[in-house]
């Protein structure tokens, strides 16, 4: 089978319907599959195969060995990087290809998928190449006599990296980059309804001289997921999704003790204070509400603006909003779930300034929606929708606003739109979340670390702190009098 796209040269992947397992390409152990979708049209891209519980155990044992295989475990630290170097190279040389991909698989805009998706993916390995030669242990100074005492940095093993599908290469490049770069070996696992870019990745893996079983790939659905996950062999998990299968995951972890990053949902607060440039602030809220229609984990969702300048807020947020181009959600269970909480904030009372329709044709878009006159309490205010749907909430007293804003089981992100730097940094210290964005789009960098409070997750990915959830710290004592 060959996944097709229209225009341009149609991408092959080389073993489609293949699983990746110790450097072979090879079909289900069970024989099943499953098709990936279009959300743009709805029509079938291609079939992928679905891992059952002999390919998770085969997939583990395959990264467990490249653990120990010199090819691998005895890479220097630079050569280590040049591969990770090599791939970045390979990733920016396919960038038209993998942009297409994702662009078809998961609906995001042809320029998200290149300039965000690909080029973030590219950023990612280059980055964490940096960091090979650099991730040190210490000299302790022990009180015992005569000891020498130093710490090593060593990989933590085998890693499940799983991943959701809102943004398929750049979130398992979170992972994969900095699990390489300190000598893991890794078993991918990623979303159901967006595996294509990670099969491709696989391949530029390969070419770009990742010894076999260094990188392995299971595509399947939730089950495969969850046996992963459980599995004994597994030391680590790094998981990005809902909070939901979160706890899921973390109930695994009970079992095999794996190690447990978490990055889960948001409901991101947006603050916006009398003084804000309310021309940015409105173009800068609503591109963060409706960036890739909404499915983004830290999407701008509920604005809590001062009363004073609300009615000319919600205004001019409900007149760009409706003028901008609907964009497809994953899938039509997914548009069904967005436009049942919009139903529900109509029910409750706030006020439909825009959208608020699904679009007719074939794919699954929503229009922009944008709600006035919000509630704390309605759903529309507390619930991760995960959709091109922004509620517009006020408030009067300042001094109120950090603790509306954090009573929310979620600790993503934030958002503060202010011309005044003490405003700035008071709500940027009192919110309680992973990463504050003051005067700016939610945009991650390979540098800083991203992770959340609450039930948004524990870990953080990114940055030097990356580099302390893919290693174990191993103490050495020596005793030097004799
Ligand atoms: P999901 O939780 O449904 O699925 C995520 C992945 O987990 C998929 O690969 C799925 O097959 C797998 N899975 C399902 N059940 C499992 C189980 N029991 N054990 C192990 N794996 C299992 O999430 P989704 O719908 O794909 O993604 C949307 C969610 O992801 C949103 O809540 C969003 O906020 C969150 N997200 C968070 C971040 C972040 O950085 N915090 C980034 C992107 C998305």
């Amino acid at each position: 089978m060959t996944i097709t796209l229209e225009g341009g040269s149609a991408p092959r992947l080389r073993a489609p319907g293949r699983l990746f397992i110790g450097g072979v390409w090879r079909p289900a152990a069970g024989g099943r599959a499953f098709a990936t979708l279009d959300p743009a049209t709805g029509a079938e891209l291609g079939t992928v195969a679905a891992a059952g519980p002999a390919d998770v155990d085969e997939a583990v044992a395959a990264a467990a060995t490249a653990l120990h295989d010199p090819a691998w475990a005895r890479m220097s630290p630079s050569a280590r990087g040049r591969v990770l170097w090599r791939l970045a190279d390979l990733i920016e040389e396919h960038a038209d290809e993998l942009a297409r991909l994702e662009h078809h698989d998961q609906g995001q805009p042809l320029e998200v998928a290149r300039e965000i998706s690909v080029r973030g993916t590219a950023e990612h390995f280059r980055y964490f190449a940096g960091w090979t030669t650099k991730i040190e242990g210490a000299t302790i100074p022990v009180s015992l006599p005569d000891v020498l005492h130093y710490t090593r940095r060593e990989p933590v093993g085998v890693c499940a990296l799983i991943t959701p599908w809102n943004f398929p290469l750049m979130i398992l490049s979170w992972k994969l980059a900095p699990a390489l770069a300190c000598g893991n070996t890794v078993v991918i696992k990623p979303a159901e309804q967006t595996p294509l870019t990670a099969l491709r990745l696989m391949e530029l893996c390969e070419d770009a001289g990742l010894p076999a079983g260094v990188v392995n790939l299971l595509t399947g659905g939730p089950e495969t997921g969850a046996a992963l996950a459980a599995h004994p062999g597994v030391d680590k998990v790094s998981f990005t999704g809902s909070t939901e299968t979160g706890r899921a995951v973390l109930r695994a972890s009970a079992g095999n003790l794996a190690r447990v990053t978490l990055e889960l949902g948001g409901k991101t607060p947006v603050i916006v204070a009398a003084d804000a440039d309310l021309e940015r602030a409105v173009a800068g809220c609503v591109q963060g509400a409706m960036f890739n229609s909404g499915q983004v984990c830290a999407a701008y969702s509920r604005f809590y603006v001062d009363a004073r300048r609300a009615a000319e807020f919600t205004e001019r947020a409900a007149d760009l909003a409706g003028r901008l181009a609907p964009g497809p959600l994953i899938s039509a269970e997914h548009l069904a779930r967005v436009d049942g909480f919009v139903r529900e904030g109509v029910a409750d009372g706030a006020a439909l300034l825009t959208g608020g329709t699904r679009v007719d044709g074939p794919g699954y878009f929503y229009a922009p929606t944008v709600f006035a006159g919000v509630g704390d309490e309605m759903s529309i205010a507390r619930q991760e929708i995960f959709g091109p749907v922004m509620s517009v909430l006020t408030y009067d007293d300042p001094a109120e606003i950090a603790g509306r804003a954090n009573d929310s089981p979620y600790g993503l992100a934030a958002s503060i739109w202010t011309g005044d730097l003490t405003t700035a940094h008071r709500l940027a210290a009192d919110l309680r979340a992973g990463t504050v964005f003051v005067n700016m789009l939610h945009t991650p960098d390979p540098a800083a670390p991203w992770g959340g409070f609450k039930s948004s997750g524990f870990g953080r990915e990114m940055g030097a702190y990356a580099l302390d959830v893919y290693t174990e710290v191993k103490g050495v004592f020596v005793n030097l009098a004799c």
